[in-house]
């Protein structure tokens, strides 16, 4: 045993609630770093056995080497990424579960693109030139939140109009629209046992994207709706069982891939993001190098992991786990980098 008791920290949003509850299941004490106006569900849940606020997350810097006296180690997830950013992060000297390095390949697009095609998996084509678009595209503008303004076009003269009409002066990308159900793939990959895991599934419930489909279509030009892409939560799916030896294969080549281009490569819990086609084909066009909130419905464990575990375990729980596995066999060093 360490000489001083291991806390786990995390940013107080995104996917904290089930971190630090997974945390306590398994007998860590927990901090949540907080804003100052978002403390209350870490208090009113009671997963948090100590709260440090913050006037903002851009002051993380501030609490960081309080943090390190309290042997706090960090579990990164979506919010720590989108308000510190891949740099910060690598500059951290607080422990921090799993690979830094893995969330530059995350934060760039072309990067992780480099990333899951060099893995083998099935991508949107991109089209670096609008002339030769010959089938439905999406257009994704780079800092779009929420895909506010993509749209979709199907040959080189709609795209131009369209452009002309949204353009904002932000670069873009064009990418094959694939028509299918989203599907989101959540894994853990634990370096320890050398296993990857299915943890779940999800698919995001977005505004207005998921609402449009409610009215008419006449009624949809009337009112000239544009589609939006707001996370505003996540429903939980189960897929057809056949798809899974795909999910399972899939996920292996992502790991196997990250430790030839960022050693030790990726661990934990990742997320592949995409479509799964009517012919069951999964494009997959993004992938999350952490924690995702895809997995919050399952805070008491999902369907999968009521398989292979005998008491509910949540990603966030296999996460505490992880790190609890590596304490007692002196093997921290290859879980926290
Ligand atoms: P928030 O703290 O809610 O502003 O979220 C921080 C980051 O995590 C943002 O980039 C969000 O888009 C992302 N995020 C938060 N919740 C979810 C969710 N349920 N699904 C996907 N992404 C999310
Ligand atoms: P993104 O900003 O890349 O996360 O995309 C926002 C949303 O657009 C996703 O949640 C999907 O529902 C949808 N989407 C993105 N890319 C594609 C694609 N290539 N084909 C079909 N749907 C897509």
């Amino acid at each position: 045993m360490a000489s001083m008791k291991h806390r786990v920290a995390t940013l107080g949003s995104h996917s904290a609630l089930q971190i630090l509850k997974g945390a306590k299941d398994e007998g860590f004490e927990t901090i949540a770093i907080c804003e100052k106006k978002a403390t209350r569900p870490y208090k009113s849940f009671g997963v948090a056995d100590e709260i440090i606020e913050l006037d903002s997350f851009k002051d993380f810097a501030m609490i960081e080497q309080t943090l390190i006296d309290k042997n706090a180690i960090l579990i990164p997830h979506g919010s720590l990424v989108a308000y510190l950013g891949p740099s910060k992060i690598g500059e951290l000297k607080v422990p921090h579960f799993g690979t830094k390095g893995i969330l530059k390949w995350e934060a760039d697009r072309n990067k992780q693109r480099e990333w899951l095609h060099s893995a083998g998996l099935k991508l949107p084509r991109l089209f670096a030139n609008a002339e030769d678009i010959d089938r439905p595209v999406i257009v994704k503008f780079h800092g779009a939140r929420g895909g506010r303004g993509y749209f979709l076009a199907r040959t080189p003269e709609e795209f131009k109009k369209k452009l002309a009409a949204h353009d904002t002066g932000e670069g873009y990308a064009i990418q094959e629209y694939v028509v299918g159900v989203p599907v989101y793939a959540h894994y853990f990959y634990s370096p320890l046992a050398e296993e990857i895991e299915i943890m779940g599934f999800d698919k995001r419930y977005e505004s207005n994207a998921d609402s449009i489909g409610r009215v008419a279509a006449a009624d949809q030009i009337t009112v000239d709706l544009s589609t939006s892409y707001t996370v505003v939560g996540n429903v939980p799916i189960v897929i057809r069982e056949s798809l899974l030896p795909m999910m399972f294969d899939i996920g292996e080549s992502v790991i196997k891939e990250s430790q030839k281009i960022e050693p030790p490569g990726l661990m934990g819990a990742f997320c592949l993001e995409g479509v799964v086609t009517s012919e069951l084909e999964f494009y997959v066009f993004e992938i999350s190098a952490r924690i995702v909130a895809g997995t919050n419905p399952y805070v008491d464990g999902s369907p999968y992991t009521a398989l292979k575990y005998k008491e509910p375990m949540s990603t966030g729980r296999r996460i505490a786990r992880e790190i609890k596995r590596a304490i007692e066999t002196n093997a921290l060093d290859k879980i926290l980098h």
